[in-house]
This record gives C-alpha cells, sequence and structure tokens, in this order.
C-alpha cells in the first residue's frame, strides 16, 4: 500500500536515497499519490522505474495467497510485457531492497515530462574511496523487461570510463525497431543516459557516503 509520494517525501528514511529520489519520474503527482509500490510492480509496466529498481539492486518480492508466503528475486519476477511470477491468487506484501546503494542514480527520456520513459538507465557504483571499483547497470525500454547490462558492468570492474561503460550499454544491445523509436535512435538514448545515470550516481549523497 506505500505510495510513490510516500517514498518520494522520506518515508524509507536517509537510507536508499536511490529509491526516494528515482520517484520524480514516476508520472505527475497526482499519480505518485495513489499509485503503489506494489501495484507497480505487479503491473510490470517495461518501463516502470520500480521494476528498473528492483532489477537494478536485486529486490526481493515477497507474496503471499492462501497457500503461504514465498520469496521471489527480481530477476525471476518479471516475465514480459505486464507478465510476472505471480499466481492469480498471489499479492504482493511485501519487497525487499537488500543493498542501500548510494551512490545510485536513475535517469530516463520521455516525450513529455510524466510519461512513461522511451529509455531509463540506472547505474549503482561501488567506490573504493574516490575510486569506481565495479557497479550495477540496469536498462528499462530495451526489451520486454528491464534488464541488466553485463557489458557496461564488466567496464565498471575493470575501471573503465563513463564513456566506456555507457558504449559497453549501447552497443552489446540487442534491438528491434519499433515504431518511430528507431534501434539507432534507443542505442544513442541508452549511451547518453547511461552517461547521466554514472554522472549522477558518482555525486550522489547517499547515507552512508
Ligand atoms: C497517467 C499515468 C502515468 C503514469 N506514469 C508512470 C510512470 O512514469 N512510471 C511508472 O512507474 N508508473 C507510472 N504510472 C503507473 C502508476 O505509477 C501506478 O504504479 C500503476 O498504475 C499501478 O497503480 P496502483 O498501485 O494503483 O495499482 P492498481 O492499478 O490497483 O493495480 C495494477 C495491477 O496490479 C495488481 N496489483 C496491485 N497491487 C498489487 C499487489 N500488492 N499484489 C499483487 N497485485 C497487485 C492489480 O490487481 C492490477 O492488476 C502511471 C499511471 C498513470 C495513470
Amino acid at each position: 500500500m506505500t505510495t510513490h509520494q510516500q517514498v518520494e517525501t522520506g518515508y524509507l528514511g536517509t537510507d536508499f536515497v536511490v529509491l526516494r529520489d528515482a520517484m520524480r519520474w514516476v508520472g505527475h503527482y497526482p499519480i505518485r499519490t495513489r499509485g503503489t509500490v506494489g501495484g507497480s510492480i505487479a503491473h510490470a509496466d517495461a518501463t516502470a522505474e520500480w521494476c528498473l529498481l528492483a532489477i537494478l539492486l536485486d529486490a526481493r518480492i515477497v507474496v503471499e495467497s492462501v497457500r503461504g508466503r514465498r520469496m521471489i528475486e527480481a530477476d525471476s519476477f518479471f516475465f514480459g510485457y505486464y507478465a510476472t511470477d505471480l499466481a492469480f491468487d498471489e499479492m504482493i506484501v511485501e519487497i525487499f531492497f537488500p543493498n542501500r546503494a548510494p551512490h545510485a542514480a536513475v535517469t530516463e527520456f520521455a516525450e513529455r515530462r510524466g510519461d512513461f520513459a522511451i529509455v531509463a538507465a540506472a547505474v549503482s557504483l561501488d567506490l573504493d574511496g574516490v575510486e569506481v571499483v565495479g557497479g550495477r547497470v540496469a536498462l528499462a525500454g530495451v526489451g520486454a523487461t528491464p534488464v541488466r547490462s553485463p557489458a557496461a558492468e564488466a567496464v565498471l570492474a575493470a575501471g573503465g570510463t563513463f564513456a566506456d561503460c555507457a558504449d559497453a550499454a549501447a552497443d552489446a544491445l540487442d534491438l528491434e525497431d519499433e515504431g518511430m523509436f528507431t534501434v539507432e535512435y534507443r542505442r544513442t538514448l541508452v549511451r547518453t543516459l547511461v552517461t547521466d545515470a554514472y554522472g549522477d550516481a558518482l555525486v550522489s549523497q547517499g547515507a552512508h557516503t
């Protein structure tokens, strides 16, 4: 029952700043006061911010029915467009984020402010002092579900630049033309958005910086 607006206004305290900051991308204010985190994950829109964050941060989704509870890893929860591992009688009752991800950011591009994104990128960096020693990169709008980018993450682990990381994320994609959003258009968006998210993650002020 937690709404996007509750998270946006500090419901989670000073931990998980990336979850709070990502909420500004979810629709408009009236949407955020009514839409819920569980509803968003159950609905499984391909570019929903919560689905992207769940994939980025290895969320575990706790679901319950008369048959009991079970916990589903985010990477096996989303099957495709609006399709999940939820059985018809199961409800999401809890979403567990195991990593605080103090150096993380989400950014996206939509045709109009408040629309669902065409492409969204999320980056979480592992820092040793000021040095990037690894991290995670997740993308939405490049397929039926949000995905991690192993190619971009390999660049992060090898100490590559943010430009290398963005290029790796874009080049590794296996995209198909969708309406007016051509492969090259979305590849360019990925390159730009990963670059931006990387920069935002680097300067983000998580609780443990
Ligand atoms: C104009 C508009 C713009 C939007 N823009 C964005 C956006 O930019 N980004 C974004 O992420 N979202 C966006 N949304 C979606 C919105 O944020 C809501 O999260 C989403 O509509 C789900 O709403 P809800 O929580 O009220 O769930 P509902 O609409 O009540 O439910 C959605 C589905 O999930 C099921 N469900 C709901 N809760 C649970 C649960 N706990 N367990 C199991 N199943 C459940 C319902 O049965 C239903 O099938 C937008 C919505 C609108 C109307």
